[in-house]
């Protein structure tokens, strides 16, 4: 059973069996993860790149065999493609900082979405703020999907980059990410995808779907907290500055000059997260021994399951019913407050998460503070969305 590897799921909470539907917040980790960072700090603990020891030599192998693992994940060219970070929010801030702070004039424009996470708006209104770029923002319809036809007009021959959500954290829509690449690649214009939800569900492909970025979130994908992915164009790594100056990231040091290292080790400085790195290359092995086609087929199985017991829920709505989906439901509940029903539910041993989910536009835009969101991974059964609907039900009874 996919369940028995994840020990975090046999807890109780409050006296119930815990049911984990917070996990587009984190996931849960798998035994193998646990393993590997274990043995990284029992069996190998030393400082990678920089001994000739012994330790340091088999540390720097797991560590350079994990980003071996993950360039087969997404498929990348190589493994040199690959920049170790915290998450997708560095990721994101690195982008904004070196490829294109390094190339953007006042008036430039830098395309987004409505339905992107803070981490993929803040960054690019810190850039506005030292450049003068101009922000532009694709729209969303009531449904939670983009309006592609917007994009013709919003695409300039101001536009110097395009930053778009693989799939909403806050409300599970699987954007057209290759339409989106298409239009953007039409007008010569580099596309970086935020992919922090959509490596849990999706069989990513980074070469298929052409983009010049992408960034991965280590903790949503079952690795530790504290781990993530860039992964670039080889041509923009090797001609984009550096983002953070120190240790590693340099071939040699002068009081006058400074010659950087190769890529990847260009951008990543100083002693990097070696038992995250070690734990996220083991993650990606659990993903591809459990199989990407397996994962998205037990989503698919849920949110068809999820999105039908939902309406048994007197007064439940959903937000955001895009045709496609991953499963993410947000919804709020007629008379009861979002924060009320997460704290009544977690009673029942329902783990949801409630509030604006670092998504407040989306929220602006349907005119709520906030929503509930239960999102689903494929390690979740049928029997627990039926105990939340049950721990819903009640909640609402309470209510009226
Ligand atoms: N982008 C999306 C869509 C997210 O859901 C999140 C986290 O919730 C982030 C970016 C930030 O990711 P990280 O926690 O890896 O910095």
């Amino acid at each position: 059973m996919l369940r028995e590897h994840f020990p975090g799921l046999n807890q109780r909470v409050h006296g119930k069996p815990l049911v984990y539907f917070d996990n587009a917040a984190t996931a849960q980790r798998p035994q193998a993860v646990i393993d590997a960072i274990n043995d990284y700090y029992i069996n190998h603990n030393a400082n990678v790149h920089r001994g000739v020891h012994f330790l340091s030599e088999s540390a720097t192998d797991l560590y350079e065999n994990a980003r071996l693992s993950l360039a087969k994940l997404l498929n990348a060219p190589s493994p040199k493609n690959l920049i170790f970070v915290r998450g997708c929010t560095e990721a994101i801030n690195l982008v904004a900082q070196t490829f294109v702070r390094s190339k953007i004039k006042a008036g430039d424009e830098i395309l987004i979405s409505h339905l992107e996470h803070h981490s993929n708006i803040v960054p690019w209104q810190i850039l506005r703020e030292q450049t003068g770029a101009v922000l532009k923002v694709i729209p969303m319809n009531e449904q939670g999907e983009l309006n592609l036809e917007s994009i013709d007009e919003l695409i300039t021959e101001k536009t110097a980059f395009m930053s778009v959500v693989h799939v909403s954290n806050a409300l599970g829509t699987i954007n057209p990410v290759k339409t989106l690449i298409a239009k953007a690649k039409e007008a010569g214009i580099p596309v970086m995808l935020d992919g922090a939800q959509a490596v849990p569900h999706l069989k990513v492909d980074v070469q298929d779907l052409d983009c010049d970025f992408y960034t991965v979130s280590g903790h949503k994908m079952y690795g530790p907290t504290g781990s993530g992915i860039l992964y670039g164009k080889a041509e923009h790594l090797e001609e984009m500055p550096p983002y953070q100056g120190g240790g590693e990231m340099i071939s040699k040091v002068t009081f006058d000059h400074t010659v950087y290292n190769a890529v990847p080790a260009k951008f990543e400085a100083g002693t990097p997260n070696i038992a995250g790195g070690i734990g996220l290359g083991a993650a990606a092995e659990f993903m591809m021994t459990i199989g990407m086609d397996k994962i998205a087929q037990r989503d698919s199985e849920l949110r068809v399951y999820t999105e039908l017991a939902l309406k048994q829920v007197p007064g439940l709505k959903l937000i955001g019913t895009a045709a496609e989906k991953s499963p993410v439901f947000s919804f709020v509940i007629e008379g009861i407050h979002a924060h009320d029903v997460g704290t009544i539910i977690d009673h029942y041993g329902v783990a949801i998460r409630t509030g604006h989910h670092c998504t407040m536009p989306i929220f602006q835009y349907y005119g709520l503070a906030g929503s509930c969101r239960a999102s689903l991974a494929f390690y979740n059964t049928e029997q627990e969305v039926d105990v939340l609907v049950d721990s819903l039900i009640k909640a609402r009874k309470m209510f009226e």
